[in-house]
């Protein structure tokens, strides 16, 4: 091969990192500097020019999905495939090298991974076997608290717990836990890293064996390492046998929250021999205007390594801002700008949706689905696809038919009402004897006296549940019903009691369920249905719409989380409005906040050629209106690179940068209304007029009356007058 070909499409400073003679490096750079290319040309060059073989290097990436597109894109450099290099996640390798030397590792052959949810389920099988009640002893900061020690390379003996009584019994919880996984065979995620970090510790052979095997190591995303990921490297490039290559960005550290220590590119510079360092500054991703933009956000964070980020790009288009009436008007905003994309001749992968929580790809979903346009979601599942929206959803439906077997095992014993697998089984052969539903088995089962003690008592206490929530949601309206159901069956208090990210998460989602319900609109074809049926059959048919397949055009949909590392033609960032984004969660603390402004910096510098970003004036959140202001990032955008965007028509405003005003829609379709007006209705009352559809004869408005709650009219009977 012309090894010429490995440096002709980079510039200066990248060609100076990827030729480099073999020693510690850093690259430290800002977003679309082309720090992940380098890694990729580097790992060309050593196999080239320094006859390293593929069997030689190990890279590290943050993602399996980045791992496959790091191999694949060395294959294509290099033309021939790549088996014999490790290319993966921190996890992944750890596991592999478990695998390899599970004896030394003290694990059996086929020892298995404990997910997070698995744990939390140890975890609480642990503190009962230990007579701790959870009221006192939380299974959740228990977790935490194991994982959080495994990431820092602690055991239970190391921990000093200053006498306190407390820290004492954690710590006993703890070996108590680390007990059963080693009885059992079983490796949690922090495990994994601490127990590959200990093999080598413990095993200085067989260390020196990989020391000389791997002669370059290379890892991307460096500022998210945590301290053990960090001593495991240490140790792997201690001896004069290889050296490593760190690529990373402080400014892009948005792990923080799970245990990333930033600080590590400091460390490196230290623990390491001989470290050089390489600074890119050239952004070949965005236009000028994104990245200027991106800029002047980050730089309201303190104690940065400070980094100059330039581009010869053009300065392409402003950044649009929208300032929706409510999250239904955002959403529709939002599709209309993927709509003129698709118009523009784009495809629809080379768009984006990036926002701050799950909960909010709801109504996003719906508005895609309503115009037909596919969109896949990333690293997540659809809303009603989500675990505790099946959940609920279980539940309504045996309110609304008891006789559905399916909805009756997913809720029967969620949560944990002590019926156990037996007592389901005996209700299963019941079932089928009879030839009738579960329910009507657990009626007879309850009531010939098959069943004794605590089997009859947990499966009568469902079966009054049921019936209670039955006449309990009886003549309210849906969105009482879903919310009366979600707190009496106990599913927000179960999902309240776990804490932690992913429980608020789910506590979110739980609550965007009951806004479904608020702004479901019966469809015509449905109106003899009871408004629930209704609502269940919607729900089941978007859960069975499959998600757009890898190769669908199909806009993508994702958390800001997620999408580290991608690049998008187009991104529109929604939910950027205080009370959302920044997370309310992080109070002002300083250090969260600025993890906070360091994510709306990964968002934006995801942008190649236009940035969209969006917020609503007012969200129905648990079916309460919030009003929010523009998010404090939006305001630290100099105003010369953004253009306030209106749905009809667009009106630059160069003068000044103030996202304050009062929603001020253009009146739609000459209606003479206008979103956010008072209105006055023969038979409703008084109202404000949230949204609308259509055009004509066929247009129709969404009104929240004040006695008479929110309802949809045909704008051509409706006779609406102003207030
Ligand atoms: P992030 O911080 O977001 O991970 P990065 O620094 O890893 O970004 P890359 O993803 O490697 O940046 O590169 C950003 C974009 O710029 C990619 O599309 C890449 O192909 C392109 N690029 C990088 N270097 C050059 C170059 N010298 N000439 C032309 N394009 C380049
Ligand atoms: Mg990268």
């Amino acid at each position: 091969m012309d090894v010429s070909r490995l440096l002709d499409d980079l510039n200066d400073n990248q060609r100076e990192a990827v030729a480099a003679p073999q020693s510690n490096m850093l690259v430290l750079a800002g977003a679309g500097s082309g720090k992940t290319r380098v890694l990729v040309h580097r790992i060309a060059w050593l196999m080239e020019v320094e006859n390293i073989a593929p069997f030689s290097i190990l890279a590290v990436t943050f993602t399996n999905k980045a791992a496959r597109e790091m191999r694949g894109r060395v294959e294509a450099v290099m033309g021939r495939s790549m088996n014999t290099m490790w290319i993966g996640t921190f996890h992944g390798i750890a596991h592999r090298l478990l695998r390899s030397h599970h004896e030394e590792a003290g694990l059996p052959e086929n020892f298995q991974i404990l997910d997070s949810d698995d744990q939390y389920r140890l975890i609480r099988r642990i503190l009962k076997a230990m007579n701790l009640d959870e009221k006192h002893w939380a299974p959740r900061p228990v977790q935490w608290y194991i994982n959080g020690n495994k990431d820092e390379g602690l055991r239970p003996q190391h921990i000093d717990t200053h006498g306190d009584a407390t820290q004492q019994k954690m710590r006993e919880i703890y070996a108590a836990y680390q007990d059963a996984c080693d009885r059992s065979g079983l490796v949690d995620f922090a495990e994994l890293l601490l127990r590959a970090h200990e093999l080598w510790a413990k095993n200085p052979d067989l260390l020196s064996h990989y020391q000389r095997r791997f002669r370059a190591v290379l890892v991307d995303e460096f500022q998210d390492t945590n301290n053990i990921q960090y001593a495991w490297l240490r140790l792997l490039c201690s001896g004069n046998d290889n050296s490593i290559m760190i690529v990373g960005d402080d400014d892009q550290s948005i792990y923080g929250w799970r245990g990333a220590n930033v600080d590590n590119i400091h460390h490196f510079l230290k623990d390491f021999n001989d470290t050089t360092t390489i600074r890119l500054e050239q952004n070949y991703r965005s236009t000028s205007t994104i990245l200027n933009a991106a800029n002047a956000v980050i730089d309201n964070n303190q104690g940065r390594l400070g980094k100059d980020l330039w581009t010869d790009g053009s300065q392409g288009e402003a950044i649009s801002v929208y300032a929706g009436f409510n999250e239904l008007d955002e959403a529709r905003f939002i599709v209309s700008q993927i709509k003129d994309w698709l118009n523009q001749g784009h495809a629809l992968a080379d768009s984006a949706i990036l926002y701050r929580n799950n909960a909010q790809s709801r109504v996003l979903e719906e508005a895609l689905l309503h115009e037909g346009i596919a969109y896949r979601i990333y690293g997540g599942l659809r809303f009603f696809e989500r675990q505790e929206i099946k959940d609920a959803l279980g539940y309504l439906r045996m309110v609304n038919h008891p006789h559905d077997d399916a909805a009756f095992e997913r809720v029967v014993n969620t949560p944990s009402r002590g019926i156990g697998e037996k007592t389901l089984s005996q209700v299963r052969i019941t079932a089928r004897e009879h030839n009738c539903s579960m329910w009507q088995a657990s009626q007879l089962l309850i009531s010939e006296g098959a069943l004794k003690g605590r089997a009859l008592n947990a499966l009568r206490s469902f079966s009054i549940l049921i019936s209670e929530l039955e006449q309990h949601i009886l003549d309210q309206p849906l969105e009482k019903q879903a919310d009366i159901t979600i707190k009496e069956s106990g599913l927000f208090a179960m999902y309240k009691a776990e804490r932690g990210e992913k429980a608020q998460a789910r506590l979110e989602n739980l609550e965007e369920l009951v806004t479904a319900c608020k702004q479901f609109i019966i469809p015509e074809e449905a109106e003899e249905m009871t408004p629930m049926s209704a609502f269940l059959a919607h729900a089941s048919l978007e859960a069975g719409e499959t998600q757009a397949d890898t190769n669908q055009d199909a806009v993508q949909m994702m958390t800001i989380h997620s999408a580290k590392g991608l690049e998008f033609p187009l991104v529109i960032m929604a939910g950027v409005e205080e009370g959302m984004f920044p997370n309310p969660m992080t109070n002002d603390e300083p250090g969260r906040m600025e993890e906070e402004r360091r994510l709306c910096y990964v968002g934006m510098t995801r942008a190649m050629q236009k940035l969209i970003m969006t917020y609503a004036e007012s969200r129905r959140v648990y079916g309460q209106d919030k009003y929010h202001t523009v998010s404090r990032f939006i305001r630290e955008i100099p105003a010369e690179h953004v253009q306030e965007v209106r749905l009809k028509s667009t009106i630059s405003r160069p003068v000044h940068n103030r996202f304050s005003r009062a929603a001020s829609h253009e009146s739609f379709e000459d209606s003479g209304f206008q979103l956010g007006q008072r209105v006055v209705h023969r038979k409703f009352g008084e109202g404000i007029v949230l949204n609308y559809e259509g055009s004509g004869d066929h247009a129709r408005v969404q009104v929240n009356f004040d006695e008479f709650g929110s309802k949809w009219l045909v704008l051509a009977y409706a006779k609406l007058e102003s207030a």
